[in-house]
């Protein structure tokens, strides 16, 4: 990352555009199976270059709190499906269109009604793509809901 005088940043690339294109593919695959351990080793798989080390620490620990989530939880989530959907990022990347991914689940333990209930998450990655490399991915932690992106394309 090298930072100009007046504060703008321009980043150097992660990937090639080729590895871009694999690389994204692979990471919503992961996300569509909600294998948060999955998207780390990807991250191994790659030799991401001039990274941020403290980006990098942040998706990590993110990726790992997911996965306590979805298969550590006292809960016992079972899930239903996984959709994924075009969403805008509302905060990180104002207005940037993400893929963001949908995921209905039952809590089996749950004190009343144990997994009658069905309950929606989601969650959503930012991947910024400069000449068609990669040079910058994250959470996005705050976007549409599949609802809300309806009502904006009505
Ligand atoms: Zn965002």
């Amino acid at each position: 990352m090298i930072r100009t005088k007046d504060h703008s940043v321009i980043k150097e690339g992660l990937l090639t555009a080729q590895e871009t294109q694999l690389f994204i593919k692979e990471m919503e695959e992961k996300c569509m199976e909600v294998d948060f351990i999955g998207l780390i080793e990807i991250l191994n798989k790659y030799s991401l270059k001039n990274i941020n080390q403290e980006d990098y620490n942040d998706f990590i620990s993110q990726a790992l709190k997911e996965h306590q989530f979805w298969h550590e939880n006292a809960m016992e989530i079972k899930i239903n499906s996984v959709q994924s959907f075009e969403s805008k990022c509302i905060a990180c990347s104002f207005g940037k269109t993400i893929k963001a991914f949908s995921v209905e689940f039952r809590k089996m333990n749950e004190t009343k009604l144990p997994g009658r209930i069905v309950y929606q998450k989601s969650f959503a990655l930012n991947f910024e793509i400069n000449n068609n490399e990669l040079i910058d991915f994250g959470w996005c932690n705050a976007f549409l809901e599949q609802e809300e992106m309806k009502v904006l394309l009505e």
